[in-house]
């Protein structure tokens, strides 16, 4: 007997993630190469792990406070002060999270009504469409061109803008294309959210990886402090992927009513996790800006690697995924990613899993070590000389 008529229209309507296929062909195979997964190589630096066994030891395993403990808002708020010139208030502006994914979650369903439509550039990370959905809202896709480097403009976004737009929600440096906006580009982003009085979601959970870049937090453009709702977390930065710790900075209105969720829906973010957050914050720096020259190195080796194999492939400066433009094999970019794993035991993701505007690409992270994507780049040489249109 099938239950489907008694699954919800929202859930039945969002498509399992693209990504987890080929991760699953992948787990039955030995010897597979993964430039798949978005995940950090690496593991949370030592004095961050020791700091949760510490907390551990003299017995903090309750509750905390809904919007997280103090000790960790004062380091976040300083660390937004220090880093951006922006100030939080630990009381009534900044949240602690499961992760970056329930902030998102959160921001969503707080922002959105029914029917209410949300401005998304593509390709974007996979939970952008879903969680407006299961917010009850309607994602719109505006799709971002490789010729400008995967930026968005206010011109690409306006022919989207109807009654019902109700927020823009950007990320960047982008997953999966590692592109990154720089400051006259959010300035144009932010006159346009100003201008349609948008609400504006901004994820910037790859803000601390970047190459040659400084990263601009929206929040600190001209007038967005208070229309942003600016998203971060440890996981990537730190390597934190396990611990689901984030949070969400926004003005007391969208805090309060993010809060009023996760309160009866999650009730805190893990105490262990907020100790170890404290620490990464306080003392996590150095292991983090090692961890980042290490995954710039790697991302040299395969932007290198692949241009060299002819691949249309334009340099990411952030986060750690490069986007080729895979078209000239005359591949899709899933039959390209399903062959490629079958043929030479190497995963990755195919573009179309980041929306329409991303078909024709693959994505390839290099979270991963030199000597594996030297190998994976010898398959990929391999499978493009079987495989020429
Ligand atoms: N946002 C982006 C752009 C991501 O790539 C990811 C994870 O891959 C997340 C959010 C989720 O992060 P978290 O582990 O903090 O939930």
């Amino acid at each position: 007997m099938s239950w489907q008529d008694k699954l919800s229209d929202s859930v039945k309507s969002v498509a399992p993630s693209g990504i987890r296929k080929f991760f699953d062909i992948a787990a039955q195979m030995k010897d597979v190469i993964s430039l798949g997964v978005g995940e950090p190589d690496f593991v949370t630096p030592w004095p961050i792990r020791e700091s949760c066994v510490y907390g551990l030891e003299r017995g903090y395993t309750s509750y905390t406070a809904n919007r997280g403990t103090l000790e960790l808002r004062q380091e976040i708020a300083n660390h937004y002060a220090e880093q951006y010139d922006l100030h939080y208030d630990v009381n009534t502006e900044i949240l602690v999270t499961v992760g970056v994914s329930e902030a998102l979650d959160l921001a969503l369903r707080a922002v959105v009504n029914p029917g209410e439509e949300v401005l998304i550039p593509e390709p974007c990370y996979v939970s952008y469409q879903a969680g407006t959905i299961l917010a009850n809202g309607i994602p719109v896709s505006v799709p971002a061109k490789i010729e400008n480097e995967f930026r968005i403009t206010p011109e690409e976004l306006e022919p989207f803008v109807t009654p019902k737009t109700k927020a823009i929600l950007i990320g960047y440096p982008n997953n999966p294309t590692g592109a990154i906006m720089e400051r006259d580009d959010l300035i144009k982003i932010a006159e346009f959210a100003e201008a349609h009085d948008l609400v504006v979601i901004s994820d910037e959970i790859y803000g601390d990886l970047t190459y040659g870049t400084i990263h601009e937090c929206f929040a600190a453009m001209p007038k967005m402090k208070d229309r942003t709702i600016l998203l971060n977390g440890f996981s990537k930065a730190y390597a934190m992927t396990g611990w689901r710790i984030g949070y969400a900075l926004g003005n007391p209105d969208f805090i309060a009513a993010m809060t009023k969720i996760h309160q009866y829906t999650i009730l805190c973010a893990p105490i262990t996790a907020q100790i170890a957050a404290v620490e990464a914050l306080r003392r996590g720096e150095k292991y983090m800006k090692k961890m980042v020259s290490d995954y710039d190195r790697r991302r040299r080796l395969i932007h290198d690697g692949l241009k060299t194999l002819g691949l249309k492939t334009f340099e990411p400066r952030g986060a750690f995924y490069i986007f080729p433009d895979i078209s000239s094999t005359g591949l899709t970019s899933e039959q390209f990613a399903e062959k490629l794993i079958v043929e030479e035991h190497v995963a990755l993701v195919p573009g179309s899993a980041f929306g329409k505007s991303g078909a024709g690409h693959v994505r390839c992270s290099y979270a991963t070590s030199v000597d594996k994507i030297s190998e994976a780049l010898n398959r990929i040489e391999h499978f493009l000389k079987n495989h020429k249109a």
